[in-house]
């Protein structure tokens, strides 16, 4: 028997699963599955980092000045508050790891992000699961299980997978009844999606134990560079720094990103895109009897009769080269999440969903 063991926690963390992008047989498939911008990233973000290219010899900033300067002009927030890390899922790690260990509670909700669980674990900490009520995040839920051990409270808002989000008066009823011994974590990787939201700035701004996270990953079209952000009490996000890796992010990432935060009429474009898209698919897959809830993302958590319907659904749906994403890991398996795709894919799973549909009685 070894003696090499990894630290207790890490064997309870299940891989995590990301969308599928490929079918056996199939050649051209629409993917619809990662909630990935279909318009892919501003052309002055490619060009910057087509720039980059002739400077991969050199070490990258460690500080990230350039880019926390632009994120803080773009969102009117002090630079000083913000910490840019290898995707938000780094930033969320960089949270449990300096939070959390053995002992400390970290919770998340029913249908919340798989991430919050897997960085807990991985801290040490032991995650606690909340219900939601009807798919939607439940404050009272989340208070009634916060602890004395409580260290961490993750909730996405908009929330992946469901598309549901909290309003401004139950997101402050949350950070106001969250114990000042536990950090309330609004990750807003959707935020841009949603009409009207801050994700959280406002909250993160005022309190000294509310932090918001932030992603280039979905409406900036850049998930296959990896760069996150956080936002939050300067306290905090100094502590943060002091286990970030010098050179976590990359050059060619952070003037990638610069370039795409400050591309606003790109960004606009692509968010008003999605709302009509998203309006249209949702009224579409109504009109042949596959319900949904109001989304405020870039994604669509169509619901169907049980996971049988689902399941076939979604093989029938694979047979035409279209990839969404099962939830059945999110304690939904009768839904399917459809993400928002250009106006071609939105038209083509509406149609094989009601193909579909049409079998069904
Ligand atoms: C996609 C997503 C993120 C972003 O992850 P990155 O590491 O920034 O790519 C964070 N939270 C949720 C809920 C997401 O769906």
């Amino acid at each position: 028997m070894t003696q090499i063991t990894p630290q207790s926690g890490i064997m309870e963390i299940e891989l995590y699963q990301s969308g599928a992008s490929k079918i056996e047989g199939v050649e051209q498939v629409v993917k619809l599955s990662s909630n990935e911008n279909p318009f892919g990233a501003s052309e002055a973000a490619i060009e910057a980092f087509r720039r980059a290219s002739y400077d991969l010899h050199r070490y990258p900033s460690t500080d990230h000045a350039a880019l926390r300067g632009a994120i803080g002009e773009v969102h009117g927030l002090d630079p000083e508050r913000i910490i840019c890390g290898v995707g938000s899922d780094e930033v969320i790690h960089f949270l449990c790891q300096c939070y959390a260990g053995a002992g400390d509670e970290v919770i998340h909700t029913e249908h919340g992000f798989s991430m919050y669980r897997i960085s807990a674990l991985a801290a040490g900490a032991t995650p606690v699961e909340v219900p939601e009520r009807e798919r939607v995040v439940d404050v009272d839920a989340i208070l009634a299980g916060c602890t004395a051990r409580t260290r961490l409270v993750f909730i996405a808002n908009p929330a992946n997978p469901t598309g549901t989000m909290l309003s401004e008066a139950e997101l402050t009823r949350l950070a106001d009844g969250v114990p000042a011994h536990a950090i309330l974590v609004i990750d807003s990787a959707y935020a841009e999606y949603a009409q009207d939201y801050d994700g959280g700035a406002a909250l993160a701004s005022a309190r000294p134990n509310v932090v918001m996270t932030r992603t280039f990953s979905k409406l900036y079209g850049l998930g296959g560079l990896r760069v996150g952000w956080g936002y939050g009490p300067r306290e905090i996000i100094d502590v943060l720094n002091r286990i970030r890796g010098p050179f976590n992010l990359s050059q060619p990432a952070l003037v990638t990103a610069e370039a795409a935060v400050r591309d606003r009429a790109y960004a606009e474009k692509c968010r008003a895109e999605n709302a009509r898209l998203r309006g249209w698919l949702a009224k579409a897959l109504d009109d042949v009897g596959v319900a949904s809830d109001a989304s405020s993302a870039n994604f669509i958590l169509a619901r169907f009769r049980d996971a049988a319907q689902a399941e076939a659904c979604n093989a029938h749906l694979n047979a035409q080269g279209l990839i969404v994403r099962a939830t059945k890991g999110y304690k939904l398996p009768h839904c399917l999440r459809i993400t928002i795709g250009d106006e071609a894919s939105c038209r083509r799973v509406a149609h094989a969903v009601g193909q579909f549909m049409e079998t069904q009685s």
